[in-house]
């Protein structure tokens, strides 16, 4: 969504409400496509005193697999985000947004800060106990019989020499 804000950056006191929802349903993510349901977007970009600041706020919720079990599930993210928008760049400053002509890639903005906050992990809960790798049974269920079979090796000897 581009949004021109030429009339913003030359009024001081100017204001622009934000409120819509974004598609991101083809963005790529964990070799997934996540976003099944849009991204909303809440905000506002205000020119104080010259400096136009953008601040916004972000709901997103992902249809994720989890890295170690494998298993469906989704999860709500919520994140705020502030910047401030400029029309040219006279420092280098990861701070400000180049808004080239006064138009602000509002989509590309949100993309590039939504990927940074998530993390590059995801699991389905921080202690999730994956699956067994004998018999592949979801650890989170329940416990399978393997770990009963690969006794220790010592038992083994003992156990042959009274069978
Ligand atoms: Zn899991
Ligand atoms: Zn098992």
């Amino acid at each position: 969504m581009k949004m021109d804000l030429k009339q913003l950056f030359d009024i001081v006191g100017e204001k622009r409400p934000i409120d819509c929802e974004l598609d991101f349903s083809a963005e790529e993510l964990y070799g997934q496509t996540p976003f099944h349901t849009p991204v909303a977007v809440t905000g506002q970009i205000e020119n104080r005193a010259g400096v136009v600041r953008l601040v916004f706020g972000v709901k997103s919720v992902l249809s994720l697999t989890c890295d170690r079990c494998l298993e469906a599930f989704e999860r709500a993210y919520d994140f705020s985000f502030e910047h401030v928008l400029v029309r040219t760049l006279h420092t280098e400053n990861d701070e400000y947004v180049v808004c080239e002509d006064g138009v602000l890639d509002l989509t590309e903005l949100v993309r590039t800060d939504l990927l940074l906050e998530l993390p590059t992990k995801v699991l389905c809960r921080e202690d999730c106990k994956g699956l067994c790798g004998q018999c592949g049974k979801n650890l989170n269920f329940g416990s399978c019989e393997c770990k009963k079979k690969s006794i220790d090796p010592r038992w083994e000897v003992l156990s042959e020499m009274f069978s």
